[in-house]
């Protein structure tokens, strides 16, 4: 049933064949001690959303296991209830945080990169304050902030707070993807 799950979510493939193409990029992937970083969402309806799930980074094709619904977060508890056949991660909030804010936002990529976010700040994109903290509720307000600042529903962030940390949204998951993409061969 699991497995079917993700298979099942519109948009589920295209994020998944484009996660492996950051992942052979090096934006999303797992540091030597095995810990992960980066990860993809695509909204399943309302405030729900399909997400890669923790520790999943070093995997290069995940499939359908590698995901899980996060069906509800709360930001002030710093808590995500998810199912599926992986646990989502603490990161999960930043992409609730961005279809909270952004009703029309229907994909999530969250990257790492040590010259695409030295880049973003130099040229001063969008950014959360250096205080917000990974996976703190002080981080998913500051996302909230900035995504309905820039009012529209496709957008860049750079976390200043969450080293080599990026965001991308939009409407679609080819939008998002391409905007990483756009980012990677502008400063790449
Ligand atoms: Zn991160």
């Amino acid at each position: 049933m699991a497995a079917a799950m993700a298979a099942e979510v519109p948009g589920w493939k295209e994020l998944d064949e484009g996660r492996t193409g950051l992942y052979d990029l090096g934006l999303v992937g797992a540091l030597p001690g095995g810990v992960g970083f980066g990860n993809t969402s695509v909204r399943t309806g309302g405030g729900e959303f399909l997400i890669s799930g923790t520790a999943t980074g070093g995997k290069r094709a995940l499939g359908a296991d590698g995901y899980c619904v996060v069906s509800a977060f709360d930001i002030e508890k710093n808590r995500v209830e998810s199912y599926g056949p992986v646990k989502a991660s603490a990161e999960s909030m930043s992409h609730g945080a961005v279809y909270l804010a952004c009703p029309s936002a229907r994909s999530v990529i969250h990257i790492h990169s040590r010259k695409i976010f030295d880049a973003m700040l130099r040229d001063a994109y969008p950014r959360t304050p250096a205080e917000a903290l990974y996976g703190t509720p002080e981080m998913a307000r500051a996302i909230i902030a900035c995504v309905k600042e820039q009012g529209a529903s496709r957008g860049l962030i750079v976390m200043a707070g969450h080293d080599e940390g990026v965001i991308a949204y939009g409407e679609s998951v080819k939008e998002a993807l391409d905007l990483v993409l756009e980012l990677y061969r502008k400063y790449n």
